[in-house]
């Protein structure tokens, strides 16, 4: 593969980003401790997913990623300042993500190839299902991580938001089998995949599917719904904060292996009113704040991705403050309290 690059071949870069690259001038009041790419296409994604700007129907703007915006650069302009981030040790992973048109994994690799021949940083895609092949091409080439974003909790709502009943290409069996066949080629916890919260799932759904992923060694990384302008979901409303923290909980829970969707309870709602766990447990936990922070792969913290930085803050990017710790807790306690009476 020639990796002379001119111009022409380019790539977006999540805002944040590149402010941290130093590609732009700006102020961020969280700064990503990875870098977000995203292969760049002069068009639409063919898939028809209902929450993305990207969408092959949707009226969404081309340089949008959820809320963020994502300007375009040459590839080789970025990559001369990748080494320098990467040894100032400011980011700690790349996390390239893709559209899907008919030359994207031709352009991953090319992508992979010229930054790993410039500096060691760990490299996560974050793709479309791939075949066995394709990913291992993508592990021979040196990636660390291969995302495939699920999104939806179930089969029911994967259909309707991203699958079949939106026109897209996508189908819930083969996202299961992409997915178990990158945890053969990858290993065990070196996989990720997108759950976003909100699409119309209950609680008990959502915590089910976060348990089905740890038992198959596949990390499920939060995301709250957010609604953008010109997409299919648009005039959805974000998930309440409320129940948005109790399934953080019990991601953390599970993930940490400190219980298990199988010890929780569950009212006639669907919500979670036992995690499993002891109330001095929960409390530390909660107290450490740990469990509403960004999750995802290791170092991705992807700042405002689902909310303004004025907040409510659904994944927080950065150590919460006490105050911001305290608030929580009265939050959980609070659901508990209306729970009792
Ligand atoms: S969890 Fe973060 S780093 Fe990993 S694929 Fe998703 S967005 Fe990228």
């Amino acid at each position: 593969m020639n990796l002379n690059l001119d111009d022409s071949f380019k790539v977006r870069v999540s805002i944040g980003s590149a402010i941290v690259l130093g590609l732009i001038n700006g102020k961020i009041d969280a700064a990503p401790t990875t870098i977000y790419l995203l292969t760049y296409h002069d068009g639409k994604c063919t898939a028809n997913c209902g929450f993305c700007p990207q969408a092959r129907e949707s009226q969404g703007k081309a340089n949008m990623l959820s809320r963020v915006v994502w300007p375009a650069f040459p590839l080789k302009e970025v990559l001369n300042k990748i080494p320098q981030a990467v040894n100032s040790r400011k980011i700690h992973r790349i996390c390239i993500q893709t559209l899907n048109y008919p030359n994207f994994f031709q352009e991953v690799k090319k992508i992979v190839k010229s930054i790993l021949s410039r500096t060691k940083v760990p490299i996560s895609v974050s793709c479309q299902p791939l075949n066995r092949e394709m990913l291992k091409e993508l592990s021979l080439l040196g990636v660390n991580r291969v995302s495939i974003a699920l999104d939806a909790a179930t089969k029911e709502i994967f259909e309707k938001v991203k699958g079949s009943a939106i026109q897209g290409p996508y189908r819930w069996e083969k996202h299961i089998e992409a997915l178990l066949t990158a945890v053969e080629v990858f290993g065990r916890n070196n996989i990720t995949t997108h759950l976003i919260v909100g699409l119309g799932e209950t609680e008990k759904e959502m915590i089910s599917r976060i348990q089905w992923c740890v038992d198959n060694g596949i990390y499920p990384a939060m995301f709250a719904f957010t609604p953008i302008r010109g997409t299919k979901l648009e005039n959805m409303p974000q998930p309440s904060l409320d129940s948005y923290r109790r399934i953080q909980l019990a991601h953390f829970l599970i993930t940490n292996k400190l219980s298990d969707y199988r010890k929780m309870v569950f009212n006639q709602k669907d919500e979670v009113v036992d995690f499993g766990a002891s109330k001095a447990m929960l409390k530390e936990v909660i107290e450490s704040g740990t469990p509403f922070l960004t999750s995802g792969c290791p170092s991705c913290n992807r700042p405002y991705y689902n909310e303004k930085p004025s907040g409510p803050i659904y994944n927080y990017p950065r150590p919460l403050t006490t105050k911001e710790i305290k608030e929580i807790a009265n939050q959980i306690l609070k659901s508990f309290r209306n729970e009792d009476e």
